[in-house]
């Protein structure tokens, strides 16, 4: 059998590819560790172990043995023992998963100290104050994180210290002050608990593991995850390191770097330091740090150190890296480093550098960016004007143009986006409990805390706007106000308007223009020209490399002729759905309820002559858009009923004017109808291939329409290929009525025309038999186009149209699917649907034609399965199409 498991890896066993089981933290510390960098000493232990903790609510048998092993090795390199009472040994208990989790679980330092190790401590630090500070934080943090205690209890008895003693600020206690701290503190703990802190040292560090471990299933933790698509039972490791201490002196202090602005993906190194202070204190954003090019000033021999090591870990890594480092008493110690977080904008930019710059090659650059972000950098942004006024400018956290009610707490975020009002949050800082509001938000306002403050790690993280430490703002989260310089007042519900592009505030609605990126692919930027920014020139050779290694042609959904030139520009080759129904809508909607209401086939002719003429030059524009390229036209689709007034309105209207003496016969004759086209679910009742074959004569009207204005725009010298497409199909036999009649008609045109055409005539999959029937269906159509939005409904039996408002949210919450699957491709169920129409389909038609027009032909997880499964193209709305090439792209390395 198998020898017994390692739970334990010191920091030189592991490396950085081992992040499932180290997590990330600790895969990277040993990296580090392994390329000789200065990181303290100490171990992991791996998600394994936290999995087995999860499972069986207690840890694996032998991995106190493990530890302990680690530990006393440990012990030997620093030439220390935990919590020794003359020169204690003290350790750090960080989590660290697989995935970036920021601030999402728990972490306690300066385990080790005790009534007794705190005097030694104070002995080799020759700091009193520092050993006390260092006992009450370790007290605070074990207290909140290890026993659950309300973190409030702590900061009211520390303030109540400070008030005795006349000062606002912790750096006003010594010593003693502070070893009264320390006592109030076990006091709250023997209350709160009915036991004491634990003086054991030994016993401190396993419950702070523990702690870790369950820190996993925190809710803040559950929810983080489900929005970012973390396995829930992936685990998170532990990772027990050596202290080194920030705080003991100005020689002393702690930061965080970037090698690159994770902003706009300028080089040049980038981040914020603190004199002075644990790291802690950084990420909280909780004190104002100074620009790392300040350490230059301050201790020029770490900053050098710090420039070189952040260079080696650049070029090892092939990415832009972020760090943690300390400096204690001089002497720089590196606490973290990972393939850092960095907008949508700057990933494009740092990949097409680091192409540039010979560390990867154009495959790279394109797996480096993804569908989201260059969707992200599609939206619009702020132009300057209208008559907001500039309350002030923060830093420019997280870019993008967010305008929304101010709000100044998250579960008014939560409440007020669940009615549909669109809201900014404004905080002092944010916090991990804080994340539901951020998610609500269009974007988050801090008066405090740098680039690197948890509300601008997590902002960039989601892709949310947001600008941070606004100093000028006095923020009041109590009173739910703001005041900015000058003294403007800005109350909840106020519209405000914050650029995370440039960190300015407006009190009021700014306008909005197009992004730089939608102007180059609208060709009103050449990507060679001066107007080109870094962000466009690159965007244009990730998308160039793309489209040259895609499989996956990408067509669009339109309906117009504007929308299908649009799509064009932004490199659809061809229309792959062009919903007619689209085309009835407006005024032409009189003409719809004429056919509907006709009482016999003359006044129904009457009808549909009315109405060919007008489709006929929405398809000739629509061809002339598209030139040489496919046009995918889908015959009639909805039931009829959309085409007239609502039952209860007309009932009510009817009623009305019976009441008051004067019956309208028009209107009664029209409740007739509406009456007798009433179904309970429309959905599954007149509509589609069904329409066609009982309704006389409409199908035949739309194919006489695209034939006739196909065999135009080829007499005038055009490139029309039109291809028919009938919906809603379930049995090969629909299908064949329906052909037969069209054949027909074409050949009809054709003749009268003059003119010769191949019009490939296929089918919508989209009901789950036409799926199970594929082989069968394929005898009888040119092409599949798998309609994936009512192929869901239909699986699922979600109604579409209801289920998302209705109860989509409870199943989000319950975690029972991640993400709504009319939005990402389910692909087990669904999938498997698409999988069996494939094979079907092929095994008739080898060289069947095989698309996707639902809605997932947009969404970047499902693009890759419709690569995979092997279909010729994805169609989706023009906005998309970027988006879908390069998916493609992606799925195609
Ligand atoms: C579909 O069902 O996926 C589809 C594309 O058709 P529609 O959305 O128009 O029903
Ligand atoms: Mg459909």
């Amino acid at each position: 059998g198998a020898g017994p498991t390692t739970w334990v890896y010191d920091f030189s066993e592991g490396s950085k590819d081992q992040k499932d089981l180290l997590g990330g933290k600790g895969a990277n510390l040993a990296e580090m560790t392994n390329l000789g960098l200065p990181v303290p000493p100490g171990f992991t232990i791996t998600t394994d172990a936290c999995r087995h903790y999860l499972e069986h609510g207690s840890t694996p048998p032998d991995l106190g043995d493990q530890v302990s092993e680690h530990l006393t090795a440990l012990e030997k390199a620093m030439g220390k023992t935990l919590g020794d009472p003359s020169d204690p040994l003290l350790v750090s208990v960080r989590s660290g998963a697989a995935a970036s989790m920021p601030g999402m679980m728990e972490t306690v330092l300066n385990v080790g100290l005790n009534d007794d190790s705190v005097r030694g401590l104070a002995v080799q630090s020759g700091s009193e104050r520092f050993a006390w500070d260092s006992y009450r934080r370790l007290i605070q943090m074990f207290g909140r994180t290890v026993l659950g205690i309300d973190g409030e209890l702590f900061e009211h008895a520390l303030d109540e210290v400070k008030r005795e003693q006349g000062t606002e600020s912790d750096l006003d206690l010594d010593a003693a002050h502070l070893e009264d701290v320390v006592g109030r503190f076990k006091a709250i703990v023997a209350e709160q608990c009915g036991r004491d802190f634990p003086m054991d040292p030994r016993e401190q560090m396993d419950l702070a593991i523990n702690a870790v471990f369950d820190s996993w299933n925190s809710e803040r933790a559950i929810l983080y995850r489900r929005r970012e698509r973390i396995p829930s039972d992936a685990g998170t490791a532990v990772n027990v390191c050596a202290m080194v201490f920030g705080n003991l002196g100005p020689d002393s202090g702690t930061g965080v770097a970037f090698t690159r602005d994770p902003g706009s993906g300028a080089q040049g190194v980038y981040g914020d330091y603190l004199q002075n202070a644990q790291g802690e204190d950084v990420v909280a954003g909780i004190r104002n740090t100074v620009p790392l090019t300040e350490l230059e000033r301050i201790d020029q021999a770490s900053y050098g150190e710090l420039m070189d090591i952040m260079a080696r870990l650049e070029a090892h890594y092939r990415d832009l890296c972020d760090i943690e480092f300390t400096i204690e008493r001089g002497k720089l110690w590196m606490l973290q480093t990972r393939v850092g977080k960095r907008t949508a904008a700057a990933a494009f930019v740092i990949a097409t550098q680091l192409v540039d710059e010979g560390l990867i090659d154009m495959d790279e650059a394109v797996r480096r960016v993804t569908g989201d972000q260059l969707a992200q950098l599609m939206f619009p942004r702020f132009v300057s004007g209208g008559d907001a006024t500039q309350l002030t400018q923060g830093m420019n956290a997280s870019p993008g143009a967010a305008v929304g009610r101010a709000v100044f707490s998250s579960e008014t975020a939560v409440e007020w986006a669940a009615r549909g009002e669109k809201v900014v949050l404004v905080r002092r800082e944010t916090n991990p409990d804080d994340l539901s509001g951020m998610i609500a938000a269009e974007g988050v306002l801090t008066s405090r805390g740098g680039k690197t403050s948890h509300a601008a790690v997590v902002a960039r993280g989601m892709g949310k706007t947001c600008v941070c430490g606004a100093e000028e703002l006095q923020v009041d989260t109590k009173a739910k106000r703001f005041t900015a310089p000058g003294g403007t007042e800005v109350s909840e519900g106020d519209v405000i308007s914050i650029d995370g592009s440039t960190g300015k505030v407006w009190l009021g609605e700014v306008p909005v223009e197009p992004s730089s990126v939608v102007r180059y692919f609208e060709g009103e930027i050449d990507p060679g020209s001066d107007d080109a920014d870094d962000l466009v020139r690159s965007v244009h050779r990730v998308l160039g490399h793309a489209d040259e290694v895609r499989r996956l042609q990408v067509r669009t959904n339109a309906d117009t002729p504007e929308d299908s030139a649009r799509a064009r520009r932004f490199g659809a080759r061809g229309i792959g759905l062009c919903r007619t129904e689209h085309m009835f809508l407006g005024d032409r909607r009189q003409l719809v309820e004429k056919l509907i209401l006709a009482e016999d086939d003359e006044g129904k002719q009457q009808a549909l002559d009315a109405l060919a003429p007008l489709q006929k030059k929405d398809f000739g524009e629509i061809f002339e858009a598209m030139d040489g390229l496919p046009v995918t036209v889908r015959l009639l689709d909805p039931p009829l009923h959309e085409f007239l007034p609502d039952l209860t309105d007309l009932s009510v209207r009817v009623a009305v004017a019976e009441a008051q003496g004067h019956p309208d016969e028009a209107n009664l004759r029209l409740l007739a109808a509406v009456r007798r086209l009433h179904e309970q679910n429309p959905m599954l009742g007149l509509r589609g291939v069904r329409l066609g074959l009982v309704v006389k004569g409409l199908f035949a009207m739309q194919v006489r329409a695209i034939a006739e204005a196909a065999c135009e725009r080829k007499a005038a010298g055009g490139d029309p290929r039109p291809e028919i497409m009938i919906p809603l199909v379930g049995a090969v036999q629909e299908l064949e009525a329906i052909r037969e009649e069209s054949e027909q008609v074409l050949a009809a045109v054709f003749e009268e025309c003059g003119v010769e055409l191949d019009v490939l005539i296929g089918t919508m999959i989209e009901v789950p038999r036409a799926a199970l029937t594929a082989e069968e269906i394929a005898q009888s159509a040119a092409f599949f186009s798998f309609g994936t939005n009512d192929l869901t409904q239909m699986t699922w039996g979600f109604s579409r149209d209801d289920v998302e408002a209705a109860f989509f949210h409870a199943y989000l919450d319950k975690g029972i699917f991640g993400v709504s699957p009319f939005e990402s491709l389910d692909r087990p169920g669904v999938g498997r649907l698409v999988e069996i129409g494939v094979e079907g389909g092929r095994r008739a038609r080898p060289d069947l034609k095989l698309g996707v027009c639902g809605e997932h032909g947009g969404d970047p997880d499902s693009v890759h399965f419709f690569h995979q499964v092997g279909l010729d193209y994805v169609s989706c709305s023009p906005f998309r199409v970027p988006v879908a090439r390069l998916e493609a792209g992606r799925a195609a390395l």
